[in-house]
């Protein structure tokens, strides 16, 4: 049951907010894209999972396959000669022979079309790219990505027009690398308090670019940075515009290179610009739109981050799977102690599901360009940082003191180098960097409530007058007599045929579980109104059940898809079964104990505490 769409506009009363969070609100709102969400993680927190579009699982085709083997064995033939990451990270540098023999392969244009250049491969392979490099080198990762995923090539491919596409991607493709600025010192996770302007030169030809930009990853090594300014005009104060900057451009400084605690090899600084001319077909998406390029350049951009920390995460296992075999302490291998045999359970079955979110969320987007993924990858995101993040720790503590050992010292003496250390410290920014966990559990929250804002939000904008607010609580009273008893039902699963029996009545717990998501979201707004937005610690209670559903569903229908094949033997394919359901199983633990959490949250007094102190 879909709200229709002759329901309330459903804005969101900003009357009673504060100057600052009125204007960061009703910028990202005015940035936001329309389209209703459709996708089937929308489904999920609206208590009516579509199962079809995650079943049958979406299967890479084969010819899509074979161009993606072939370019990842170019890759990693490159990355055994001429790559040493404990180097990298030592020295703080990325060799100029392995950039070299990148951009022979087309490392910096595997996504940018064949008609300007790139290798014109698939998201798909993009991310397993990612995957590749995410389990070797994370500075290097980091250039690639930054790149190639919110550097030029992302935005024109979204945004551009043929004559920028022309002019720029061949240049990027070949290997010139680019960089994204949006942050400064003042401007986080809130782009309203942007002070980098731009303002329309005399010639009427050009922009005149002023300001300073801070953290910009390759922004020390890039020709060409996508900068954000404020553009404002008198109908548009907040407006913002995305420019493609040439960085040997008068004006353009790099006064500093930013240093990491991990990450050493970051071209990454802060960037000044005094007067720079900036010509106006340099504007990507059109003036004013800058905050729209940036976000919905981020929303595909950030499925480079899931495949990297899939990687790591793969690279994780492997290490402590093998010390945990080889390792005997107490007249046993460690790996056979339960305490640690239940990390590495949860190691294993959680790197198979962020592979499984990995290559759904890089299938929507092979499957239509234009595909609305914005809540699916911010999902990716969160839950792959945060989980690699957890099983980085993991593997540090069954590594035991060689894991807080540094791979030049473990070498020194005679051990295998392996460098959990280094794979700890670059772990630990991608929970931060390309939005922060907290931003984006926001940002899940505002799309998932979204059909809801659209039936009842005018009921309790107080800004409205009464006779509007009257007929909009009208609407949703009829609109909800339906919606919520139907909520107890449950659904059959579209898609079911496809999957593997063992793992049927897993997917039944995810369907029962997403209706009762969506009454617990449905009473929360009942009983909090408007004040629900202020409610963080809920809604990311919610949030969180809802990654795990959208999670679990990925995993099941992608060992569904795997069980069904022909490259894996029978034991594997028992093996992949039994992981999944461990995943599932646990999964469903977790979600028992957020919707505890969600009845207790206290986060007026969580708040009240914090001012306190
Ligand atoms: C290594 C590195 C590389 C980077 N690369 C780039 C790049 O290439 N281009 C670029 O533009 N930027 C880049 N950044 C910036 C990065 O995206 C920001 O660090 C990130 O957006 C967070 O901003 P902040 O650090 O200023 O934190 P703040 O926004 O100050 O936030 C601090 C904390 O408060 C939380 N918080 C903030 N607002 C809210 C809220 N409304 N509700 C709840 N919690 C909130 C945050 O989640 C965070 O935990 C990079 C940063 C680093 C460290």
């Amino acid at each position: 049951m879909k709200p229709e769409s002759s329901h309330t506009q459903g804005t969101i009363d900003t009357s009673r907010m504060s100057a600052g969070q009125r204007a960061a609100l009703e910028m990202t709102e005015a940035a936001r894209d329309e389209r209703r969400n459709s996708g089937f993680a929308a489904s999920l927190f609206f208590g009516e999972p579509d199962f079809g579009k995650v079943l049958p699982f979406p299967k890479q085709k084969v010819e899509d396959r074979d161009q993606g083997d072939a370019f990842l064995r170019r890759l990693r033939a490159v990355l055994d000669e001429h790559a040493d990451p404990d180097a990298i990270d030592r020295e703080g540098e990325i060799p100029d022979h392995l950039m070299d023999a990148l951009a022979r392969i087309g490392a910096f244009g595997i996504k940018i079309p064949i008609k300007y250049g790139g290798l014109g491969l698939s998201q798909t392979n993009y991310s397993r790219a990612a995957m590749l490099l995410g389990g070797r080198c994370g500075s290097l990762t980091a250039l690639i990505s930054a790149h190639q995923s919110i550097g030029v090539p992302q935005p024109l491919l979204t945004f551009g027009n043929e004559a920028q596409k022309e002019m720029f991607l061949p240049r990027c493709a070949r290997g010139e690398v680019s960089a994204f600025a949006l942050t400064e010192s003042d401007v986080g996770s809130d782009p309203a308090r942007m002070t980098t302007r731009a303002e329309l030169a005399p010639d009427g030809e050009h922009y005149i670019l002023n300001g300073e930009k801070l953290w910009c990853t390759n922004g020390t090594r890039a020709s060409l940075i996508v900068v954000m300014a404020r553009t404002p005009t008198k109908e548009k104060p907040h407006a913002t515009t995305a420019f493609v900057v040439e960085n040997d451009r008068p004006g353009v400084e790099v006064i500093h290179r930013c240093r990491f605690m991990g990450l050493r090899a970051l071209y990454n600084g802060v960037i000044h610009f005094t007067n720079v001319m900036v010509p106006k077909s340099h504007i990507i998406g059109g003036e004013g739109r800058g905050l729209k390029v940036a976000l919905t350049t981020l929303n595909t951009g950030r499925i480079a981050l899931p495949a990297a920390c899939t990687g790591l995460a793969k690279r994780c296992l492997e290490i402590s799977n093998r010390w945990a075999t080889s390792r005997e302490q107490w007249g046993k291998p460690i790996g056979k102690h339960a305490a640690i045999a239940d990390k590495l359970a949860r190691m294993a079955s959680g790197t198979l599901a962020m592979e499984a979110v990995t290559h759904y969320v890089s299938a929507l987007v092979d499957a239509d360009k234009n595909a609305d993924v914005r809540l699916e990858a911010a999902i990716a995101k969160l839950w792959c940082t945060e989980r690699a993040w957890d099983i980085a720790n993991d593997t540090m503590q069954i590594r035991g003191g060689r894991g807080y050992e540094t791979a030049e010292s473990l070498e020194a003496r005679n051990e295998p180098p392996d460098p959990v250390e280094r794979l700890f410290r670059d772990a630990r920014i991608n929970t931060i960097f390309e939005g922060s966990s907290e931003i984006m559990r926001l940002f899940i929250a505002r799309e998932a409530i979204d059909p809801h804002l659209r039936i009842g939000a005018d009921v309790v904008n107080a800004s409205l007058p009464v006779a509007d607010r009257a007929r909009a609580a009208v609407r949703a009273a009829r609109f909800y007599a339906v919606w919520l008893p139907v909520k107890y039902v449950p659904r059959g699963i579209e898609g079911a045929t496809s999957m593997h029996p063992a793992l049927l009545p897993d997917m039944r717990a995810v369907e029962a579980l997403s209706r009762k998501l969506a009454r617990r979201l449905f009473y929360a707004m009942a009983m909090h109104g408007p004040s629900l937005e202020r409610k963080q610690v809920l809604l990311g209670r919610f949030v969180d059940i809802g990654c795990e559903l959208f999670v679990t569903s990925c995993l099941l229908g992608y060992v569904s898809m795997r069980s069904a094949g022909s490259d894996l033997s029978a034991p594997d394919v028992e093996q992949m079964v039994h992981l999944a359901r461990y995943h599932a199983r646990h999964s469903r633990e977790k979600v028992r104990r957020l919707f505890h959490e969600a009845a207790t949250a206290d986060d007026d007094d969580a708040v009240a505490i914090a001012a306190e102190i």
